[in-house]
């Protein structure tokens, strides 16, 4: 079982670590060929913006739509929650998106004059405590389709009941940054949903 990461732009280092101490083989995918040979794949942090545009100029966009339509996992964290988005408001009129999760998200939702902060975060179905979770010009989840959940809420401070996480099918998208706090539960979460996916095919 192998997990890719996309590496047009963003955390994809601390992407590729976290899922390397998780128990998972991971690398880097730029090309259509290394989307080919992985079993699931992530979708760093970064900027939306730029990394629809390099999706689109890479030649990534499609396949990467047809591969999540077919069943792939695929986890986003932050800029990687925006393009799993299948409505963004605040973003560049032209941005695309992989348009997975059935959610509208709003970038640089949580104030622009906050670059970033930390909140405790509370998933469903992951044990051990609230998330200490790092936000950085984050979006929030302002609405879900019906076949999307609700999976982390904000627990305290001022944006105490929003939602930043959320889980749909094989598709899992999280406002915050596990990838750079050390804290594997959300990353060991997806491994877990890839094995369980390769288990049912
Ligand atoms: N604000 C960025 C965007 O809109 C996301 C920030 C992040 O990934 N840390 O794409």
């Amino acid at each position: 079982m192998t997990i890719g990461v996309l590496a047009l732009q963003g955390d994809v280092r601390e992407h590729l670590n976290a899922l390397t101490d998780s128990g998972a083989q991971a690398r880097p995918v730029r090309r259509t060929e290394e989307l080919d040979a992985v079993d699931a794949l992530v979708i760093p942090g970064g900027e939306s913006t730029t990394m629809s545009n390099l999706a689109v100029s890479f030649g990534l966009l499609d396949p990467i739509r047809k591969r999540i339509a077919d069943g792939m996992p695929v986890y986003g964290s932050c800029a990687g929650m925006i393009m799993l988005a299948t409505t963004v408001l605040d973003g560049r009129a032209d941005q695309e998106s992989f348009a997975g999760i059935e959610m509208t998200v709003r970038r640089n939702a949580f104030g622009r004059q906050v670059d970033s902060f930390e909140a405790p975060v509370a998933i469903d179905g992951i044990a051990g405590g609230d998330f200490h979770a790092v936000f950085i010009r984050a979006p929030w989840v302002e609405e879900i389709g019906p076949a999307a959940r609700a999976l982390g809420r904000v627990t305290a401070g001022p944006a105490a009941g929003r939602i930043v996480a959320v889980q749909q099918g094989n598709l899992l998208a999280t406002a915050f940054h596990p990838e750079l706090t050390g804290d594997l539960r959300v990353h060991r979460h997806f491994v877990q949903m890839v094995s369980s996916a390769a288990d049912d095919r």
